[in-house]
This record gives C-alpha cells, sequence and structure tokens, in this order.
C-alpha cells in the first residue's frame, strides 16, 4: 500500500441543501425545445421552476432558467434531464454555503459544457433549502394528509381514450391537466364535449369576453370556488375589467362603479342564481344593450361555471400547491 497523501475527513451530503438545475437555450434557435422541456418537467415533477432569462444573468454565458429541487428529488430527475435534454446544456449543481466552488468545482454537466464566469459567484453564503415547488405535478400531492378523492393524472397516465382530450387540454389549460380537467378526464367522452363547450364559451361565444369573464368570476364569487377565481380573475383582468370591479367582488360586495353593460351582466347573472329568475325589469334593461344571441350566451355561461364550480367542489381540486387560495376560511 502506498502513502496516501493526508486529506481532511470527507465532506457529509448533509452539505448540501438542494440543488439547482440551469437550463441553457438559445433564444434564437433552440428557445421552443427549452419551453417543450420547461412543460414536461411542470408536469412531471415537484420543482420550483424560476423565471426565463433570454439575457445572459449573473455567472451564466448564455440565456437560461433554474430549476430549484429538494435533494430527494435528485434521484428522479437528473436521470430523466440525461435522457431529455435534447440540445440544451443543463448544469446541476448542489447549493452548499460556497456558490462558487459548488458551480464551477463541484457541478455536473448534462450536454455541452458551457462557460460559467465564477468570479461573479461568492465563496461564502447562507444554505439555500429548494423554495415551495411551483409546477402543476406539485397538485399531485395532497395538501392535508387526507387522499385526493382524484389523484391527479399526469399526461403519461392518461389511456388511449383520455389522451386525445388531455393534449387538447395541454394547448389552451393555464393549469395543465389539474382543475376541473382532472375529474373531467375520468369520463373522457363527456370530457370531451364538456371541453368543446368550454372552447365556444371562452373563444367564439357572442359575449365580450370582459363581461364574460365577469359573468365567470360573478359564479366563482358565489362558489367561492378557488379554482374558478385563480384562474379566472387575471383573464378578467387582462380583458379590461377594472380592479376595483374585482376586489369588490371578491370582498362579497356589490360592485361600485361598473359600466351599464357590467351593470346588467351583474343584475342579470345575481338574479337568475339567486332567485331562479329573470324579473321583466332586468330582461328589459339586457335587451336594451344585449342582442337575443347574447342573452343566450351569457347564460349558458354562467350556467357552465356553476356545473364547473360543481365539479371542482366534488373532487375537492385547489389552487396549484405554493399558490394562495383567493378566498380564505372563514370569510364568507
Ligand atoms: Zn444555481
Amino acid at each position: 500500500m502506498t502513502d496516501l497523501p493526508e486529506r481532511p475527513a470527507p465532506r457529509s451530503t448533509s452539505e448540501i441543501a438542494s440543488f439547482h438545475a440551469h437550463i441553457y437555450y438559445d433564444p434564437a434557435a433552440t428557445r421552443l425545445e427549452a419551453e417543450q422541456l420547461r412543460t414536461w418537467i411542470d408536469e412531471r415533477f415537484s420543482v420550483t421552476l424560476g423565471r426565463w432569462h433570454d439575457a445572459k444573468v449573473g455567472p451564466h454565458d448564455q440565456a437560461m432558467f433554474q430549476v430549484a429541487f429538494a435533494a430527494d428529488v435528485f434521484p428522479v430527475l437528473v436521470p430523466w434531464l440525461m435522457l431529455n435534454h435534447g440540445r440544451l446544456s443543463i448544469l446541476v449543481h448542489p447549493n452548499t454555503t460556497n456558490p462558487r466552488r459548488d458551480h464551477l468545482a463541484d457541478a455536473v454537466w448534462i450536454g455541452p459544457p458551457l462557460a460559467v464566469h465564477g468570479a461573479k459567484l461568492p465563496e461564502q453564503a447562507a444554505m439555500e433549502p429548494a423554495p415551495p415547488p411551483n409546477t402543476a405535478m406539485t397538485l399531485a400531492q395532497p395538501a392535508t394528509r387526507k387522499e385526493r378523492r382524484f389523484p391527479q393524472l399526469t399526461l403519461d397516465q392518461l389511456d388511449e381514450n383520455q389522451k386525445p382530450l388531455g393534449e387538447q387540454i395541454m394547448k389552451v389549460s393555464s393549469i395543465g391537466i389539474a382543475g376541473p380537467y382532472n375529474p373531467m378526464l375520468r369520463s373522457p367522452v363527456l370530457g370531451q364535449r364538456l371541453f368543446d363547450l368550454f372552447h365556444y364559451l371562452r373563444w367564439e361565444t357572442s359575449v365580450p369576453i370582459r363581461l364574460n369573464e365577469f359573468a365567470i368570476l360573478i359564479i366563482g364569487r358565489q362558489w367561492r370556488s378557488q379554482v374558478e377565481w385563480y384562474a379566472h380573475a387575471p383573464l378578467a383582468a387582462k380583458a379590461g375589467l377594472s380592479p376595483e370591479i374585482i376586489s369588490e367582488l371578491k370582498a362579497g360586495k356589490q360592485p361600485s362603479g361598473m359600466a351599464e353593460d357590467e351593470a346588467v351582466v351583474y343584475e342579470f347573472v345575481t338574479e337568475l342564481t339567486t332567485t331562479k329568475k329573470v324579473s321583466d325589469e332586468t330582461f328589459a334593461r339586457a335587451r336594451k344593450v344585449f342582442s337575443d344571441q347574447q342573452i343566450v350566451d351569457l347564460t349558458a355561461v354562467a350556467g357552465n361555471y356553476v356545473m364547473v364550480a360543481m365539479m371542482l367542489a366534488m373532487a375537492e381540486e385547489t389552487v396549484p400547491a405554493g399558490k394562495e387560495p383567493p378566498f380564505k376560511d372563514g370569510e364568507k
């Protein structure tokens, strides 16, 4: 036996608070691949997806986004990245208390290595545990110990009857196949017909989108539907519904400062769902601002989102993990 040079005791993996995978891409050539990979990760792993950096940032020599994850995710995520990184380079590094060493000396590369500008990294930093996961896959983890009524499906689990619908959903949904789609996929023929109805009610309806989203929020508020409000409040704001109207509605008040068409939607939908009829006065008011087709479409969108709220309530679906539920327990 030759004498080994004297070395300190080996480092313990307890030094590792979490991991990062930095996924590099060329904004001009491989961004679509990066988007695809990101979507796949979102659907499959409980990790924290960082922002897109289309320009170089920090020590990184190419556009990238970061994936932060806990140590127990490493054995499932990293081998999967090895097989699925395509043309992208990925730097996987531990987070200890020495970012420069973590990135330069102790990292592994998947795909061709790139430059890392270590001078921009400190040699001393606080331990950085993995932040709360923010992926669609995280929905598969129950918020409490209680078993989910319908465990979150993943795309890989869909059978031949479900897959065509799952693929259509993925093209338009901000929450993947979670929310109402998770129970709907259990009944794929019904699910497909509902999806087609949603398609009409979201993109082909005769009701202007601002008013259509307002009607959906009115139902979401009545049902205190976490998922409906979470998904549709940003859509309503984007469509031009004022933040004051949205926040007053959320607080359970009749919004002040509504335009005439908004006031008609509010009265019409609220009256129909709470009194089970529409008075002659309200109907006449609706006739002044809406066509017959719009009145029919408005009624259909409100009724549809009652059905969606029922589906969500029955399945106990909630907002993605790490996201704040819009309605707090105990509030009416
Ligand atoms: Zn990093």
